[in-house]
């Protein structure tokens, strides 16, 4: 029997229209609508596209919000000028800045100069060390994404062997510390898993994704993670987003669909879960800054 689908578009609509019905509830108590600011810094067209999706979310879900468009020459002064103007307008909550950036542009520099409080993407080093103390702020898209895919579809956490293939700063590390975490008040999120997190430098990758009950492929590379390397019944997600010869597919091969028991598809699962905890993260902004 093929695997159940993790269906991120579904869940996500679900999520929006909670989302969309809290932002009623506070404008009827007079409160100012989250405001969200995207910066986009040239022309790439992934990035332009990015842009365009999250700020439809947004406007549907009743959020103000603007995007900023700068040419690719833009300089670091010129970007941390905009910046520095968006941390101070109190019509905006939530501020982000598309990566990639052009390379005269210090990405890190652009990250710390946003004001902690309005870091939706939790990317600020201040954010990331709250969630690695087990204390968010804000929890990351991605890896809040995954962990709502899961749960919301009654795959449950606790104690289950975990394996992330992928370890950068965006998904598979923020995702490792969310999954291994003990649940708090104050970290609701935290997954309580046995978590194994592997990388280019891992030996017998099939060995260890095999070894998993719930597997994460972000790696970012069509296709790798085939049907042998999956145990079965296992629960799978798809965090890659790859282009083909403009085809986009994920990070996990058809052939899993016939082992697995649960898989996120590419299009319609992580990708509309992102968007979705960044209007959440949005939303918590305006809670935290306007009460
Ligand atoms: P990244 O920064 O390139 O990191 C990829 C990670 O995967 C690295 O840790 C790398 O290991 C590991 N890796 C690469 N090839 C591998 C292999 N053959 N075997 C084992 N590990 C391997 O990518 P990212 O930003 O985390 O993104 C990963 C994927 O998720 C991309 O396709 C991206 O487009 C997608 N993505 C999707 C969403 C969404 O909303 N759906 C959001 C963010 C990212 P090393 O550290 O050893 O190099």
């Amino acid at each position: 029997m093929p695997a159940q689908k993790l269906d991120g578009k579904a869940l996500a609509a679900t999520m929006r229209g909670e989302i969309a019905t809290q932002v009623q509830a506070r404008a009827a108590a007079g409160k100012r609508a989250p405001g969200l600011a995207a910066v986009l810094v040239g022309e790439d067209p992934a990035s332009q596209q990015y842009v365009k999706n999250k700020h439809k979310a947004c406007h549907d879900v009743g959020f103000t919000t603007t995007v900023h468009r700068l040419p690719a020459t833009t300089s670091q002064a010129e970007l941390l000028a905009l910046v520095a103007q968006l941390n101070a307008d109190p019509a905006v909550h939530g501020i982000l800045v598309q990566l990639p950036l052009p390379k005269q542009i210090d990405g890190e520099a652009v990250i710390r100069a946003v004001a902690p409080a309005k870091d939706v993407d939790c990317f600020h080093p201040e954010n990331v060390g709250l969630l690695a103390a087990g204390h968010p702020r804000f929890y990351p898209c991605t890896p809040h994404g995954v962990i709502q895919l899961l749960t919301r579809n009654g795959v449950s956490l606790a104690g289950k062997s975990v394996v992330v293939v992928g370890r950068s700063n965006i998904v598979g590390k923020p995702l490792a510390l969310m999954l291994m975490q003990k649940p708090t008040a104050a970290n609701p999120a935290a997954a309580d898993a046995t978590v194994t997190v592997a990388h280019t430098r891992t030996s017998d990758l099939a060995a260890v994704c095999r070894g998993a009950d719930v597997l994460v492929a972000a790696a970012g590379v069509p296709e790798f993670l085939t049907a042998d390397m999956v145990r079965p019944g296992a629960v799978v997600v798809d965090v890659g987003t790859n282009n083909v010869n403009g085809r986009w597919c994920g990070d996990v091969h058809p052939g899993v669909w016939d082992v697995a028991g649960w898989v996120s598809p590419v299009p319609g699962g992580v990708g509309p879960m992102t968007i979705t905890m960044l209007l959440h993260n949005t939303l918590a902004a305006a809670q935290q800054i306007d009460g």
